[in-house]
Formats: structure tokens, C-alpha cells, sequence
């Protein structure tokens, strides 16, 4: 069966663009089309970038029609979570305290798109600040699961996600602070990436956690996520946390296989508390590494229940201190008619801020205040040193390690949304990770007997995010998960 245009992944794109088979000004028009027909129902982005888009695609066909050299992306379309800076275009956070935000700067990652000639669409929707797992926390609008429009995308990158797996971008990015790419990439049934923290630079990423946060890739398989990490991964003098560690071709010797590679599986999460769907996907994909010659290792990572604990001291602490700056003295909104300074603050950020960034803003200023900062802050930031030497033990015998992305598929919209805690335990398998630093990628691997996508994670050790990409294409190689495509009722305008 052949591919309709949009389908295609960015590879498959690429080759059409470069091969002059089509312009890149003319799957730019298709792409916008199938964003107008769809975009009613999933509701993906905040901000559609088409003017500018189009004008992009024309550049790019006049440099192919006069053979000169074009960048890695050319012509290809990046859909850009909206806590991302772009030049010139609205970057709201999905806050009212940004909704009217233009930055006078593009953050790293954007300005690397640019540089290999990619063409951003728009910019997509996030819970508010990127703090969620559903993208409900939104302050602008509700995103919908490309799979069941009555479920909800995961999150907080649900906008990529979904724009992504209903085929209105062929690429796009996301951030993580902890699960918000490899969450709704498995919910949507897509392929994302953690990378190691430092890996990509934070410039122009509205910070949340800051020794958490790190942009992420969102693709429709395997190799279109090496070619997307390669692009923005790299050392920035503007971000003083950026590793200086040369970027790999991700794609080169990406077919070399498992035979010989220990995979961890650890006993803390694979227990009776997930899904039996996830449970029966992921020993499923276990038995197909057996089968390429990888060998399975039980290990264990001790303090694991911890984790969530950890994280929402840490990265509510360091979003309390990030958010300060919404003031209403520099930009974003400001109330109205305020009675004095003090008024004006409080007033501009009850009136700007969602609840749930309220939430978070209070208990980081309660974990930091004096007489707490100890018994918590503290007390967190050890014990996440203790995760972080659980993952260093377990790597001494394992190459990777392999667990479920998510310990559900996609839930309902309003399922959770009531319910904190709940909701919070969404993470509880991808948390780790951001703790320790270390990359992860998330693929699919399954569905649920509803026909929900369920998604693997892999993780490995700093700056092995090679090896991932590797082992996660071993497998992809020998499935047809990531072909599967939801079926779409094109809604009328
Ligand atoms: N869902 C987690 C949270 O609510 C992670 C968010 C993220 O990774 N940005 O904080």
C-alpha cells in the first residue's frame, strides 16, 4: 500500500525533496491542508506558522533548483512545543501570563533547525510551564489523542506528540523535566528522546526544573529521531550547563543489532501495578530481544520509590525560583488598574498562572523555606544521588536498560485531572531518568485490547544515547508498531 505524502517519515520526505520528485514548497501546502482538516479535532498547536513556513519552502526549492548545498532538515516540517523560543512567533508556555509573548531571540535548538533548513509549523500546545502528563493543565486549549479523541494525548509535550502521530508535522520537539517526551510519545503511539541532561542546550527553553530540563525529539520512527537529535544536540556557550562532548552520526552503523548486548530488566517496575496490556507488550518485546541474540539480566534499582518523592521536591523547589520572574514588571501580562506594587504582583499572578502552576509554586517555596530547606530540599537532593548511583551499579552489568514508558496507556480527558497524585504517578517509570540524567527513548511497542499504542523505554548511560537509538531500531526493524496509523475523520471548519 503506498504512502500518502503526509504519511511518509522525514527520511522518506527528504529523499522525495532532494530527488526533485516534489517541491518542498508544494508537501509544505499538503501538510497545512491536512493541519486545517484535522486541527479542529486534536487541537496540536497554539500558533500556526504558515506564512512564514511557505516563504521558508520556497527558499529551499530555489537553493535545490540551483543545486546548492541544503541542510540536513531541508524542507522538512518541525512542529516546536510552545516553551521553546522562536524569533518573531508566540511563545506562550500555554500560560495566560505569556499568551501574548513574542521573544526577540530564537533558543538554541530553533536556531539549529533553521541552520539545516527545516520549516517550523507552528507551535504546539503543553500543559501550562510543561507541568502535567495529560497537556490538560493547559491554560489555552485541551489537546486530543490522535488514537481515541476522547483520551488524552499525555503529556506535558502532548501537542508534538499528537501533531506528530496525526501526521500534521513530520517531526517535532518537545521538553522533559521529567517524562513530558517519552510520556506522550508512548501514549501517542510515536518514537521520543530524553537526551542526556547537558546533551542539548537549554538557551530559549522557558525553564521549569533547571537541573532537570532538556529538549527532546519528537519522530515517527527510529532513524528520523537520530537524524533530529544530531541536529540539535551540541555544545552552546549560552548554556553554562552544556556538555562539550562531540555530537555522533546517530545514524551511521544504527542497523548493527543486539547480538551480545545485556539488557536490565529491573524487579522494582515490573511488578502486577501496571497495565496487563503494558505487562504482556513489553515481555512480548523482551522475548524478540532474546531472539536477536540479546541476553535479559534481572537488576534492581533500590530506591526507585522514591523517585517521584525526590522529584517533586527537587523540581518544584527549582520552579518556584524560575517562576519568579512572571512579575508583570518586564513582559507577559500585567494586570489592571493594580492598587500599588504589591497589589500588582499578586494580582498579576493569581490572574496569569493556572492552578496547577500555583500548586507547584507553593510547595517549592515550602520545601526551600528555612526551617524545611533541610528536612527536604536537602534530604531530596541526596537521595536523588542515590538513584543516580543505582543506574551507575546497574550499567557496570547491563548495556541498557528496558522498562515500560508509561504504567498505562492513554487515559480519558478529566480522568485524572481532579486528582494530583494520580496523575503524578504517570511518571513513575520515566522520573528516574531525569533525576540521574541519563537519556532515554521511548517506542512503540504494542497496543491495548482498546487500541491504545503502548510504548518501551530504553535507557542507557550519559551520552549513550548511540547505543539507544541502536537497540531501539533493532527492534523497530523486525515490528510494524510504528506504521500503524489512527484512523481520522476529517472534521469540516
Ligand atoms: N509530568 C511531570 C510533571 O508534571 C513531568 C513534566 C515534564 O517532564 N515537563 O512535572
Amino acid at each position: 500500500m503506498s504512502l500518502r505524502l503526509f504519511e511518509c517519515t522525514a527520511h522518506q520526505i527528504k529523499a522525495k525533496i532532494l530527488s526533485k520528485e516534489i517541491r518542498a514548497s508544494d508537501f509544505i501546502k499538503i501538510v497545512f491542508d491536512r493541519i486545517k482538516s484535522l486541527e479542529p479535532n486534536i487541537q496540536a498547536f497554539i500558533t500556526i506558522n504558515e506564512d512564514e513556513a511557505i516563504k521558508k519552502a520556497i527558499e529551499i526549492d530555489k537553493k535545490i533548483e540551483s543545486n546548492e548545498n541544503v541542510g540536513l532538515l531541508a524542507g522538512l516540517p518541525v512542529a516546536v512545543k510552545d516553551n521553546i523560543c522562536t524569533k518573531n512567533l508566540y511563545t506562550t508556555c500555554a500560560s495566560k501570563i505569556l499568551e501574548t509573548f513574542i521573544p526577540p531571540y530564537d533558543a538554541f535548538v530553533v536556531k539549529r533547525l533553521r541552520e539545516e533548513d527545516a520549516i517550523i509549523v507552528g507551535k504546539t500546545n503543553l500543559d501550562e510551564f510543561a507541568m502535567g502528563s495529560s497537556t490538560e493543565n493547559s491554560g489555552l486549549k485541551i489537546t486530543r489523542n490522535p488514537w481515541n479523541l476522547e483520551c488524552v494525548p499525555g503529556g506535558s509535550s502532548g501537542g508534538s506528540a499528537a501533531a506528530v502521530a496525526a501526521d500534521l508535522s513530520i517531526l517535532a520537539l518537545g521538553s522533559e523535566t521529567g517524562g513530558s517526551v517519552r510520556q506522550p510519545a508512548a501514549l501517542c503511539g510515536v518514537v521520543g528522546i530524553k537526551p542526556t541532561y547537558g546533551r542539548v542546550s537549554r538557551y530559549g527553553l522557558v525553564a521549569f526544573g533547571s537541573s532537570l530540563d532538556q529538549v527532546g525529539t519528537v519522530s515517527k520512527d527510529v532513524r528520523d529521531a537520530a537524524l533530529l537529535l544530531r541536529v540539535i544536540a551540541g555544545y552552546d556557550l549560552h548554556d553554562s550547563t552544556s556538555a562539550n562532548v562531540p555530537v555522533p552520526d546517530y545514524l551511521d552503523r544504527i542497523d548493527s543489532g543486539v547480538d551480545g548486548l545485556r539488557i536490565g530488566i529491573p524487579k522494582e517496575y515490573f511488578t502486577d501495578a501496571f497495565n496487563a496490556d503494558v505487562y504482556k507488550a513489553l515481555k512480548d518485546a523482551l522475548k524478540i530481544y532474546e531472539r536477536l541474540g540479546a541476553q535479559v539480566v534481572d537488576i534492581s534499582l533500590p530506591h526507585t520509590e522514591y523517585a517521584v518523592a525526590v522529584y517533586y521536591i527537587v523540581a518544584n523547589a527549582e520552579a518556584s525560583s524560575n517562576l519568579a520572574r512572571y512579575d508583570g514588571v518586564r513582559y507577559g501580562y500585567r494586570t489592571s488598574k493594580p492598587n500599588g506594587i504589591i497589589d500588582m504582583y499578586c494580582r498579576t499572578r493569581s490572574e496569569g498562572f493556572g492552578n496547577e502552576v500555583k500548586r507547584r509554586i507553593m510547595l517549592g517555596n515550602y520545601v526551600l523555606s528555612s526551617g524545611y530547606y533541610d528536612a527536604y530540599y536537602l534530604k531530596a537532593s541526596k537521595v536523588r544521588n542515590l538513584i543516580k548511583i543505582d543506574f551507575d551499579v546497574a550499567f557496570e552489568k547491563v548495556d541498557c536498560i528496558i522498562c515500560p514508558t508509561s504504567p498505562v496507556p492513554a487515559f480519558k480527558i478529566g480522568e485524572r485531572a481532579n486528582n494530583p497524585l494520580e496523575m503524578y504517578l504517570s511518571d513513575i517509570y520515566t522520573i528516574p531518568a531525569n533525576l540521574a540524567g541519563i537519556p532515554g527513548i521511548s517506542i512503540p511497542c504494542g497496543f491495548s485490547k482498546e487500541g491504545l499504542p503502548i510504548g518501551m523505554q530504553i535507557l542507557g548511560k550519559h551520552f549513550e544515547e548511540k547505543k539507544l537509538l541502536q537497540i531501539a531500531y533493532a527492534f523497530e526493524r523486525e515490528t510494524d508498531f510504528h506504521v500503524k496509523k489512527p484512523v481520522l475523520k476529517i472534521s469540516s471548519m
